[in-house]
């Protein structure tokens, strides 16, 4: 049995990051960029109109000045007006200033009398309701780093920097398979022993919300030569996860096919609660990892050591999960040699533990929003600070 952080430091050397691609923006929600990208040019590109009004010289705006009315300016067009003391320019939200205006008076502070307009702000700065060009964003500033993800708002800055294509790591693909004789499939009737199959649609579903392609999933009874042929198809993909058969009963059959299709095992049984069996190895590039068959151990053995590979293959930068600080509202004592890893409800700051905190237990799981990393030995008393990791 090796360490947890030994275990995460042998995977990690063991992933070769795919290759980069060109996608365009539309293809590129939650993939990571590939290079770092700076501002060709600023935000907003010139100076516009923060409202619909009046664009007039501040200066000549006292309350209740009556201001001449000598064009209109809508967005879209350039109409490079130009403006006096005494003058206004009737303006739209996102259209240019003319030049020599300063200012811009909203709609709602203003009285149309025909071509002259009655100001009734009690005072005008200088810069009101202008959108000064680079205010935001100034060319040469990184919009970009290498490995970032490209998240929904990241992707209408490259938009708005006239971007619609982007460099990031491919997408890796992965094959699901599934084992055990006493698995049904949900929506078939169950046998007597039967349980139905739930790790499939899990596993399937923190592969998908970690970017990664769910290319193939199968269920595979406990038959070695059925288990052999399916392995030798799903290893084409960049990697393979197993569910089940890898502790150490006669029908724990996943060590021997892996050795069979002549597959290098790494690592098997690490020291975490829940997910002990755990197992890692790889056939050439694709990298192999086999889940213990309990769905609570399934899923934080996918969090704890699946995910940040995919992460670390697909270009990503940080591979941890997000975190939020939390008190605790009970005494969490640890397990006496592994770290344990406890689900529960982070709410308003403060965590509780809930379930049954058994690697069977998938009613408390799906209750649970984090999980707290409790370290072996430790006796965390009621309303210690604590760092959850969140889930969700
Ligand atoms: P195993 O790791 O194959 O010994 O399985 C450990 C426990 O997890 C057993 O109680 C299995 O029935 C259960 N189990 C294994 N695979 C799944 C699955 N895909 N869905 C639900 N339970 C499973
Ligand atoms: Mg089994």
């Amino acid at each position: 049995m090796i360490g947890e952080e030994e275990a995460r430091e042998k995977i990690r050397s063991a992933v070769v990051p795919l290759p980069e691609t060109e996608v365009s923006l539309g293809d590129a929600l939650d993939r990571f960029a590939a290079t770092a990208l700076l501002a060709t040019f600023p935000l907003p590109p010139f100076d516009n109109s923060a409202m619909d009004g009046y664009a007039i010289v501040a200066k000549s705006a006292g309350k209740n000045a009556r201001l001449k009315i000598v064009g209109e300016q809508p967005a879209g067009i350039s109409k490079d007006f130009s403006l006096s003391k005494g003058e206004a320019v009737r303006i739209f939200t996102g259209a240019p200033m003319p030049i020599g205006g300063d200012a811009v008076v909203m709609q709602e502070e203003t009285l149309r009398e025909g071509d002259f307009v009655l100001i009734q702000a009690e005072k005008v700065s200088v810069g009101e309701f202008v959108r000064k060009a680079g205010g935001d964003l100034a060319v040469g500033q990184q919009i970009l780093k290498r490995g970032d993800r490209l998240r929904p708002a990241t992707l209408g800055l490259l938009a708005s920097q006239g971007i619609g294509s982007v460099r990031v790591g491919a997408q890796a693909r992965v094959a699901i398979i599934t084992t055990g004789d006493e698995l049904a499939a949900p929506g078939q009737s169950l046998r007597p022993g039967e349980i139905f199959e739930s790790n499939g649609p899990m596993l399937a579903s923190l592969a998908t919300k970690t970017g990664v392609d769910v290319a193939m999933r199968r269920h595979c009874p406990d038959n070695f030569e059925t288990l052999c042929t399916t392995l030798r198809d799903a290893v084409h993909q960049d990697a393979v996860i197993l569910s089940g058969g890898v502790s150490v009963g006669e029908h724990d059959l996943v060590r021997e096919a892996l050795r069979e299709i002549g597959a290098e095992i790494d690592l098997w049984h690490v020291a975490v609660k829940p997910g002990k069996p755990f197992l890692f190895g790889k056939r050439d590039r694709c990298l192999i990892f086999g889940l213990p068959g309990n769905p609570v151990s399934a899923f934080v053995t996918f969090l704890v050591f699946v995910r940040p590979a995919f992460l670390q293959m697909m270009g990503a930068i940080d591979p941890s999960l997000p975190r939020a600080n939390a008190r605790l509202t009970h005494e969490i004592v640890g397990d006496e040699t592994r770290p344990h890893y406890f689900r529960g409800a982070l709410a308003d700051g403060v965590f509780t533990a809930i379930g049954r905190q058994e690697s069977h237990a998938i009613f408390g799981l799906a209750r649970a929003n984090g999980l707290l990393r409790v370290r072996p030995e430790a006796r965390l008393s009621a309303g210690s600070e604590v760092e959850v990791l969140l889930i969700d």
